[in-house]
């Protein structure tokens, strides 16, 4: 737990969200910005700060998440979905603990 981290803060209930998802490793919630009609985030509980500060400890954990998008794409509705994550401020993060975006479901998603 990093005590400035939003994400943090979400994953011991001090700032809410609207969870879709959460087991013992990872938490997953709408982003409070959506780019798409169904946009979620995957992040684990541990407080990593970007996938350049991820090891072979962390390759369990990295597994999972990428496991989690389909899973819960599809609960979400979606037939096919992306799934991003933005690796330091030039790679466009913002938030700087670890996080899988998982979009879909729109005319709003950018063709990349
Ligand atoms: P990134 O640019 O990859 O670091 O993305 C951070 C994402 O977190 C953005 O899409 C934000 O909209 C989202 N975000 C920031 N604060 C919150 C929050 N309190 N609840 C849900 N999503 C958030
Ligand atoms: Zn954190």
């Amino acid at each position: 737990m990093s005590a400035d981290c939003i994400f943090c803060k979400i994953v011991v209930g001090a700032i809410p969200a609207k969870k879709i998802y959460e087991d013992d490793d990872v938490i997953a919630f709408n982003d409070i910005k959506p780019m798409a009609k169904v946009h979620f985030l995957i992040v684990p509980k541990l407080h990593v700060e970007t996938l350049k500060d991820c090891d072979a400890t962390h390759q369990a954990l990295l597994g999972k998440i990428l496991l989690l998008a389909p899973k819960l794409a599809d609960e979400q509705g979606l037939t096919g979905f992306k799934t991003l994550i933005n690796t330091g401020r030039e790679g466009g993060q913002e938030v700087f603990h670890l996080h899988a975006h998982v979009f879909g479901g729109g005319a709003m998603l950018p063709k990349i």
